[in-house]
């Protein structure tokens, strides 16, 4: 009975070990403080198993004085390193994130001074008896200094509590609430020992405090982001479905660092996740009454009750002044580049997927406008279902799921007809309405379902001029993001897909934007180069938005140079306007190269384009993209050259 304390705890350690190795690779691979908490396992498990030894002693017959001595001043010493070491796995715990070692160095200082009074106590006991001694008839009798390990254990508590309320400000959520759970059992079993000495409880008191602090830090938290101790993603979800559920008023702020990859660049990958902890930290602070969670990666998100929008107003105001000051980390000051995404429950939302959905298309819409703070309004909302139908309807593309190519003659001025067109993309609805390209192809750029349609186009155009001998002199250019020319197997897909078409590959041409980057800039020539010597043609398409360099002009194999609809509508105002159309022009000419005026709608705008030694003229003003049917009878009507 006296010794139930440390069976119990023997079993405690026993059941603490089993679930800690279960989610280890090994203590090889394991982190500092995994391996201190071993330590902790394994003393707390040598106090209980030498208490056991001493009582075993006690009861056998004639065992030496010496030996009784040896062994219960050995309990005595491995208790008190027991206790220390818990201490220092608590020290390292509170001062995980704070950077000066001062503190750490003096609390080590501090146990090993207690160490070493309590060391020399156990000693000095062998000739005093302070602590215990053998009366006669070699019974274990109590000195009269017996509970002086208890007043070293709580010295170390008082260390620990120090410690913990000098760096607070740092500590984690779990260590504050690992210590709140430990300071009132330690006391407690202490004052239970002292009024019983009967019962042994300190391998008890200390196997306790083990599965405490393996409940905070050492057992897998499920629900909690590894990194920064917030609420997961998963949480996230279930705590918005809730309050959907239960029509509770509530505020959602989605905050997102944008430049955490330069600071991870920068200063390192340990910085990059101080940082991230740091920044969870702060915000935790920040928002009283909320509840914050690590999305993933930087994304972040704090859920809070709705109450009137002079409190929504003020907390957002209170969110992006505390974002503007940037963070303290390891004693650096470092700036946060962010974007906050703010949503208003209105009761309208279904689920918590759908609500983080709307979000994200809100944040995605700053990039073009450099802004930091969205709400995310019932517009966006509206906008995001559109994305969602959208990406639906792309995921297919075939003529059965709605998708057309059109075709916009393109007019040369020096001979007065047409002499090539360009394919345009077109997707139909169920009511018969056509959904511009300009709406889907960006979505699709960005979801990666650009390949098909490109292919759909090309294949459709060679079919059309495959079986349209009246387009015999007509070549047909075809829109193509950069990315996909460099994409592999590009290059044969095309050759071969025209070849079979029994189509000169000069008929057809490659129209890029001039967004060509320039980090792939080698690889875009070579392919290039490759398709020239096919016989494919290059018109640079929308030119003077603001892309190119005249150095990759200069070296790309363009043939043909499409001035944008912006450049051609500067000179809306009168003639002089249209210098930089006439500069451009004969600058284009000198590098042998056809210059094609776009989205040109006007007679007028004809005439003056004309005048400023522009080759060739694609606009509503000749003719407008038209579906194939309309286009061989336009064809029958127009000179083809
Ligand atoms: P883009 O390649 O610059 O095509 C020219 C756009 O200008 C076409 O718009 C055309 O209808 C329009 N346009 C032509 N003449 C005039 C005019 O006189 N006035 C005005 N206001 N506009 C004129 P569309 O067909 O809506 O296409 C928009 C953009 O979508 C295209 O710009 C192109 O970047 C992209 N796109 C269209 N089809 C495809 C395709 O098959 N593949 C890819 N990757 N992109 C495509
Ligand atoms: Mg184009
Ligand atoms: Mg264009």
């Amino acid at each position: 009975m006296n010794f139930i304390g440390d069976y119990f705890a023997l079993g405690l350690v026993i059941v603490l070990c089993v679930f800690f190795f279960d989610n280890k690779t090994g203590i090889r691979y394991m982190s500092a403080s995994g391996k201190l908490f071993i330590c902790c396992l394994f003393t707390t498990a040598l106090t209980a198993v030498i208490d056991l030894m001493s009582g075993q002693l006690l009861d056998l017959q004639d065992v030496a004085l010496w030996k009784h001595m040896l062994v219960n001043s050995l309990y005595f010493v491995v208790n008190i390193i027991s206790t220390s070491t818990i201490a220092l796995y608590l020290f390292t715990k509170i001062l995980e994130h704070t950077y000066s070692r001062r503190c750490m160095r003096n609390a080590c200082i501090g146990l090993a001074v207690l160490f070493v009074l309590y060391l020399a106590f156990v000693v000095m006991n062998l000739w005093t008896g302070w602590l215990f001694y053998f009366d006669e008839a070699n019974n274990y009798c109590r000195g009269p200094l017996n509970g002086v390990g208890y007043l070293i254990t709580l010295a170390q508590l008082g260390l620990v509590g120090i410690c913990y309320l000098r760096n607070r400000q740092n500590a984690s959520r779990p260590m504050r609430r690992a210590l709140l759970q430990m300071f009132p059992i330690i006391p407690l079993c202490i004052i239970i020992q002292r009024t019983n000495p009967e019962i042994m409880l300190n391998g008890f008191i200390m196997a306790l405090v083990d599965t405490v602090l393996f409940l905070s830090f050492q057992g897998q938290r499920q629900g909690v982001h590894t990194l920064t101790e917030l609420n997961d993603r998963r949480r996230f979800f279930t705590e918005v479905d809730s309050r959907i559920a239960k029509k509770e008023p509530f505020q959602i702020f989605l905050i997102n660092i944008k430049n955490f990859g330069s600071i991870n660049q920068k200063h390192g990958h340990v910085f990059g996740d101080e940082y991230l902890y740091q920044f969870a930290f702060s915000l935790e602070k920040l928002l009283k009454g909320s509840l914050s969670f690590h999305m993933n990666g930087t994304v972040f998100a704090v859920i809070q009750r709705y109450t009137y929008q002079n409190d929504a107003d003020r907390q957002s105001g209170e969110l992006l002044e505390f974002l503007e000051n940037g963070i303290s980390c390891m004693d650096q000051h470092v700036d946060v580049d962010y974007v906050v995404v703010h949503y208003v429950a209105d009761g309208l939302e279904t689920t918590g997927a759908e609500l983080y959905e709307n979000m994200e298309y809100a944040g995605s819409k700053t990039h073009d406008r450099k802004q930091r703070y969205v709400r995310c309004t019932g517009e966006i909302r509206e906008e995001t279902g559109r994305h969602r139908y959208l990406r639906e309807r792309i995921q297919t593309v075939d003529r059965q799921h709605g998708f057309e190519v059109w075709y916009q003659p393109i007019g040369c001025l020096s001979t007065g007809k047409f002499c090539s067109m360009e394919a345009l993309i077109r997707l139909r609805e169920p009511d018969g309405s056509l959904i511009s390209p300009a709406e889907f192809i960006p979505l699709a750029e960005q979801t990666g379902h650009i390949s098909p349609i490109t292919w759909f186009v090309v294949e459709e155009t060679c079919r059309l001029l495959k079986y349209s001998p009246n387009l015999d002199h007509v070549s047909v250019s075809i829109n193509l993001p950069m990315d996909q020319l460099l994409e592999k197997g590009f290059v044969p897909r095309l050759v071969s897909t025209v070849k079979q078409a029994g189509i000169e590959p000069n008929r057809i041409c490659l129209e890029f934007t001039e967004r060509i980057m320039l980090d792939t800039f080698r690889q875009t020539l070579e392919v290039m180069q490759r398709l020239n010597q096919e016989g494919f043609r290059f018109y640079l398409d929308d030119f003077g938005t603001g892309y190119s360099t005249f150095n990759c002009l200069l070296q790309l194999p363009f043939r043909i140079i499409k001035l944008d609809t912006a450049l051609v509508h500067s000179g809306r105002n009168g003639a002089t306007d249209y210098r930089l159309v006439r500069t451009l022009t004969k600058l284009f000419h000198d590098m042998d190269l056809i210059v094609v005026a776009e989205g040109v709608e006007t007679q007028e705008e004809v005439r003056l384009l004309q005048e400023q030694g522009v080759d060739r003229i694609q606009g509503y003003a000749l003719a407008r993209p038209m579906p194939v049917s309309d286009l061989l009878t336009f064809y029958q009507k127009n000179p083809v050259e």
